[in-house]
């Protein structure tokens, strides 16, 4: 029997976030993304930066474009202290404090990797005064490596050096309930609704109206995912995290359709025919204000492409830190999508 939808993207949203992808660093996470399209019969090329562009055959001459964004935060080592610990660099925006306690793991540019922890400078409150008021800041903070480590030699003979990734560890449970607790959920929660997408689309053979792009980018995190897009993508929506917080409508059981964000606000039409379509399907949804956020199509106008854009995604919880959303908000996102694209 084929597995239901849903059920696959929340197993692809395990498999992708358990792939070590900070930004820049997404060569295994696309070929994950790479593999599960082309199995569904669908091609796929890559941009010369690493983003992977899926195409999808459509029943009129249009291109549209869709995408999600597959790096996530992380970290670079910035130097190795004479007492053997790791201090790092970000990638990526987040505070010390959504860190503090995590296991990551370094990759070095060998291709081998070690694992660690990240704490404060003073990690300890039977021994450290200021435990609890160092202030967190990325000079405050280091790796301790699960390596018998004494000095910064020890940690050069393991072939670990400046410049080398570090990525957190994801933590992924789904709840009885229905909730998906994990990092990195913006934006692999996404790219898993797109997989879904794919899925379907190619089990039940269906064309959508349109030509389809689906643009996996490799840099959002960083500004500068999309900003390169195919020539024929006329319009443009980034399927990415929905905000929730103070003053916002959001929730992890809604898709959010964002009307402006710091970037500006997104084009008028296209965010009314979201609407309308939400509003055809009986889609949960709500429109948004996300006041610290930039996306895909964010990137993509500033690079001077020629769309329109605009922005939907499952609302998650705690964005940049331990992130959670749910199998509705999912649901939800998945069903504004087909909407979208007229399956
Ligand atoms: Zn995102």
């Amino acid at each position: 029997m084929l597995m239901k939808t849903i059920d696959y993207i929340i197993e692809a949203i395990d498999r992708l976030v358990n792939i070590p992808s900070p930004s820049g660093f997404t060569k295994d996470v696309m070929d994950y993304v790479k593999s599960e399209a082309e199995g569904f019969g669908y091609s796929c090329e890559m941009s010369r930066k690493g983003g992977l562009i899926i195409s999808v055959p459509g029943n009129s001459d249009r291109t549209i474009g869709l995408s999600a964004h597959v790096d996530t935060l992380g970290a670079m080592v910035r130097s190795i202290s004479s007492e053997g610990m790791i201090k790092f660099t970000l990638v990526g925006g987040y505070t010390m404090n959504s860190i503090e306690g995590s296991y990551c793991k370094i990759h070095t540019r060998e291709g081998k990797s070690y694992t660690g922890t990240i704490l404060s400078n003073s990690p300890s409150v039977h021994s450290f005064d200021n435990a609890r008021t160092l202030e967190r800041t990325d000079r405050n903070m280091e790796i301790r490596l699960d390596e018998i480590v004494k000095n910064k030699k020890d940690v050069e003979k393991l072939g670990i050096n400046s410049g080398d990734y570090i990525s957190f560890d994801p933590n992924f449970q789904y709840t009885e309930k229905g909730f998906i607790k994990s990092r990195h959920l913006d934006d692999k929660a996404s790219v898993g609704v797109l997989l879904g997408l794919l899925k379907e689309m190619s089990e039940k053979n269906q064309k959508p109206n349109n030509n389809i792009k689906i643009v996996i980018s490799n840099y959002e995190e960083v500004g500068f995912g999309a900003s390169w897009l195919p020539e024929d993508i006329e319009e443009f929506i980034a399927v990415d995290m929905g905000v929730i917080g103070d003053d916002l409508n959001g929730s992890e059981y809604t898709v959010s359709i964002c009307a402006k964000d710091s970037s500006g606000p997104y084009d008028y039409e296209l965010t009314n025919h979201l609407i309308s379509l939400a509003k055809e399907n009986k889609i949960d949804y709500v429109v948004d204000i996300f006041p610290h956020y930039g996306s895909d199509v964010s990137a993509a106008l500033a690079g001077g492409n020629n769309i329109r854009g605009a922005l939907l995604g499952q609302g998650i919880h705690a964005s940049h830190g331990m992130e959670r959303t749910h199998k509705k908000g999912l649901e939800n996102t998945f069903k504004l999508v087909k909407a979208y694209v007229g399956v």
